[in-house]
């Protein structure tokens, strides 16, 4: 299997040859796969001055008016345009308070104290842009760049599932003829096939590999969907067409704005129906860039029936040789990425929200209780970083960004578990089908939370036993015992199965799922 892996990237090696980077940029962009989706106009769904105008016109909201716009969203139902405007304009620090604790409590009613746990893994760090704020930006020659081998690549998955004890990630990709779908097809299967054996007799393993990739095709898409994507995710970065291009040059692929808003929409046609969006806060006014988010998940719903799985919110951060992050006029203050967390909470109630590791320590401490329900940890982000470095140093020229948190999973998790949380290691559902308009559904209704409960609890307990300190375990006990408490009062008609399959699973048997 790997001497195969090796013959396809050498075969690769000699098409770039004789293909030239412009020609390939060429090739990749199909604008009749985003015609069909414009309006007669040839304008798109954002619409930056309907925008500027709703944030304008809705200062000084009434206060009665946002509490029924709460009530809303404690319905799980996804807030209009004016109703996220008038969120965006409460300038009441006691009205803030109560749309917190609101975003708060839709979180408990939707994903109740559980927060999923995934690493980042970079496959590439080759690539062919020039994002004015990216330490990877082809221009930027103080980065040591490379794209893993596959022999690299399955390093990489012991470290993460053999030692740490991930079952989840995302795996990032920059854009570049190396790394393309058929390197994107490969490692994917790669990692699919590392197994690793643990203590208890069991295995580590990644079940879920989610991508953020550059766009693709449809007929690409459709390729990855076949070896097995979790979610597809892309940010289109700013969402706010000026600024775009001044982020994006023009004769690079990123440069193309609607090729990437599109993305989204040729990844459902392809079948992929898990989807993450998300922004890159600090390009332009993050006001703006929660609305046009807003309108990004409302047109999904609309043409698809099928909103964003996953919000992402990432602020910029300092990166090797960029100064963009110091500079940069619309930095998010501390206290603004709380009011961002909570609104998204409020607007798309049922969607899962991703907070990573760029926040330090104790941002995510004080973000988490808004409504996140996603987070990273063990993360590093230099190519090659998991099984190369020792100890949780970063290594600027290797590496997108500069990370805020680099703790490890075990003292994340024991953190969580200090708080109510449990951390759940679950991949079920994309693994029985409850995807796209399925998850959604279950997600609105609340009966996605049943399953959801049942594995966190199996897969905490697969990862207490296998990987975790005993300072963590001793942490760990009570919270398993709290929510076996609670699925015997609140879900007695699951109670027997689910007994019988935790026994299974404390006594060494793995991969076990609802
Ligand atoms: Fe490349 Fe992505 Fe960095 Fe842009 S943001 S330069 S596309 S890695």
């Amino acid at each position: 299997m790997r001497l195969l892996y090796n013959r396809q990237i050498i075969t690769k090696e000699i098409k770039m040859a004789i293909q030239t980077a412009a020609e390939w940029r060429k090739s990749k962009i199909k604008e009749d796969q985003i015609a069909k989706y414009l309006n007669p106009d040839g304008s798109d769904f954002i619409n930056d001055a309907q925008i500027e105008q709703k944030i304008a016109s809705h200062v000084n909201p009434d206060k009665g008016r946002i509490r029924e716009i709460l009530q809303k969203s404690l319905s799980i139902a996804t807030l209009d345009p004016d109703e996220t405007a008038m969120l965006l304009n409460v300038r009441d620090p006691d009205l803030w308070s109560e749309m917190e604790s609101t975003a708060s409590l839709i979180k408990k009613k939707v994903y109740d104290k559980r927060i999923v746990h995934f690493a980042p893994l970079y496959l590439s760090t080759t690539c062919v842009n020039n994002c004015a704020y990216c330490g990877l930006r082809a221009e930027n020659e103080s980065i040591n760049r490379g794209v893993l081998t596959i022999e690299q690549v399955q390093q990489e998955i012991e470290v993460l599932a053999g030692t740490i004890g991930h079952k989840r990630l995302i795996v990032v990709y920059a854009e570049h003829p190396r790394s393309d779908v058929d390197y994107m097809a490969e490692t994917l299967q790669a990692i699919y096939d590392v197994k690793v054996p643990t203590k208890t007799g069991g295995y580590g393993a990644i079940r879920r590999v989610n991508v953020n990739g550059a766009p693709l095709s449809v007929e690409d898409f459709h390729r990855l969907n076949q070896v097995g994507i979790g979610t597809y995710q892309i940010f289109q970065e700013t969402y706010h067409k000026a600024t775009y291009a001044k982020m994006h040059p023009k004769n690079t692929l990123k440069g193309h704005y609607h090729w990437r808003l599109y993305a989204m929409h040729r990844a459902l046609e392809a079948g992929i129906d898990d989807v993450g969006i998300g922004a890159l806060f600090g390009l332009y006014d993050w006001k703006f860039e929660v609305m046009a988010l807003l309108a990004h998940a409302w047109e999904l719903e609309n043409k698809f029936g099928i909103g964003p799985h996953t919000i992402s919110f990432p602020r910029i951060e300092p990166a090797e040789n960029t100064s963009f992050a110091e500079t940069s006029s619309y930095t998010v203050s501390d206290a603004d990425i709380r009011k961002i967390i909570t609104v998204i909470r409020l607007s798309v109630p049922y969607t899962g929200m991703i907070l990573t590791a760029r926040e330090d320590a104790a941002m995510r401490k004080s973000l988490i209780p808004l409504g996140i329900t996603q987070t990273d940890a063990s993360s590093k982000v230099g190519l090659g970083a998991y099984h190369d470095y020792a100890n949780p140093d970063q290594v600027s020229e290797r590496q997108q960004f500069i990370l805020g948190d680099t703790r490890s999973l075990d003292e994340v998790v024991r953190e969580l578990g200090k708080l109510g949380y449990i951390t759940s290691f679950c991949t079920a559902g994309y693994r029985c089908g409850r995807t796209g308009q399925c998850i959604m559904d279950l997600l609105r209704t609340g009966a996605e939370g049943k399953f959801c409960k049942l594995n966190a609890v199996i897969t905490y307990r697969e990862w207490l036993d296998d990987f975790a300190s005993e300072e963590t375990k001793v942490i760990g006990e009570p919270i398993i015992q709290r929510e076996i408490e609670e699925i015997r009062q609140k879900m007695p008609s699951f109670y027997d199965t689910f007994i019988e399959q935790y026994n299974r699973t404390a006594k060494g048997e793995r991969d076990i799922y609802f």
